[in-house]
């Protein structure tokens, strides 16, 4: 059976990142990328918060870029998925999509998370043709206009008070009576002027034409339709950590999450690390996901050597 030293899985900015580590700590590590690498920034365009790059920089070429670093250094980056994995044992035996098997001294977990949808079938439609589930990434290209957020939670609260920073009016659309977010959040979402929460209401459907989004059919609960007039629609009702096929060995919270030991990486299975979203329900940023690959390489490296 083949074995490594390091098995990363996932694709995204953590497990990239953990790969450049990884290679040039002499680990020769192996990455498995999914079947569609670069993971949820590759559901945007343009990175413009990514330090390093003054004009901003195409998503998918700062993914690509990310991959082929971590090549040139010698990673071992296959397409892929692992479909069994025991972590009682260590090495660790894996199986993987393509039927093969393999046995890793350490494991760094970067699957990530994904985003929640509303099940729409506009909402697949337009999904980057101003349907998004961050506004941090893309709400930039809203300025001034007119824009709506879904949801009650820490999350939506979030994006439609920095879209507020923005754009020049938000709807808050929440399904129930009451905001589930932080009381703080709350009350600075109900102040902001150009905030208007529409109470008791779900999608219906999201409005658009070729050029892309331009509205919302809004159902209230006492039966009442209406349409308001968007160009950007963010979905944020939660998102879920790809945590699964870990949790029966690695201890998560109650949202999926994979709980990290203090500013380490490491889980409570001893050679199991985990980097980026899957452990991180708070920053969920692509700098701060490469930021945790990095620290879980370097944590892999010293388990390694002690
Ligand atoms: P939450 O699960 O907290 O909230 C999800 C929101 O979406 C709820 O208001 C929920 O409504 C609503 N919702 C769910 N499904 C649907 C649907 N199908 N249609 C319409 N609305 C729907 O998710 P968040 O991402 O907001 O937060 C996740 C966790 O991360 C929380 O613990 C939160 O506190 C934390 N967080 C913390 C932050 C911070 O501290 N800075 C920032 C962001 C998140 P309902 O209430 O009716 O169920």
């Amino acid at each position: 059976m083949e074995t490594t030293q390091c098995l990363i899985i996932g694709g995204g900015p953590a497990g990239y990142t953990a790969a450049i580590y990884a290679s040039r700590a002499a680990l020769q590590p192996v990455l498995y990328e999914g079947n569609a690498p670069g993971g949820q920034l590759t559901m945007t365009t343009l990175v413009e918060n990514y330090p390093g790059f003054a004009g901003g920089v195409d998503a998918n070429e700062l993914m690509a870029a990310m991959r082929e670093q971590a090549v040139r250094l010698g990673a071992d980056i296959r397409r892929g998925a692992i479909t069994e994995i025991d972590l009682s044992q260590r090495p660790f035996p894996v199986k993987l999509s393509d039927g093969k098997e393999l046995s890793a001294e350490t494991i760094i977990i970067a699957t990530g998370a994904v985003a929640r949808w509303l099940g729409l079938p506009s909402e697949q439609k337009f999904r980057g043709l101003g349907v998004s589930a961050c506004a941090t990434c893309d709400g930039f290209f809203y300025r001034r206009k007119d824009v709506a957020v879904v949801g009650g939670g820490d999350t939506a609260c979030g994006e439609a008070l920095y879209l507020a920073g923005l754009c020049r009016k938000v709807y808050l659309i929440v399904r129930r009576d009451v905001l589930r977010a932080s009381v703080a959040v709350q009350e600075r979402v109900k102040a902001a002027e150009n905030i208007e929460i529409l109470w008791n209401c779900n999608t219906r459907e999201i409005l658009g034409d070729a050029s892309g989004v331009t509205g919302a059919r809004i159902e209230r609960k006492d039966g009442e339709v209406f349409d308001i007039p968007v160009d950007g629609f963010f979905v944020a009702i939660g998102h879920h950590p790809v945590s699964e096929l870990f949790s029966k060995w690695v201890k998560t919270d109650a949202e999926g999450y994979i709980v990290t030991d203090g500013r380490s990486s490491a889980t409570n299975v001893p050679g199991v690390f985990a980097a980026g979203d899957v452990q991180d329900p708070d920053y969920r940023q692509a700098i701060t996901a490469a930021a945790s690959g990095c620290r879980a390489a370097l944590d892999a490296e010293r388990f390694l050597k002690k």
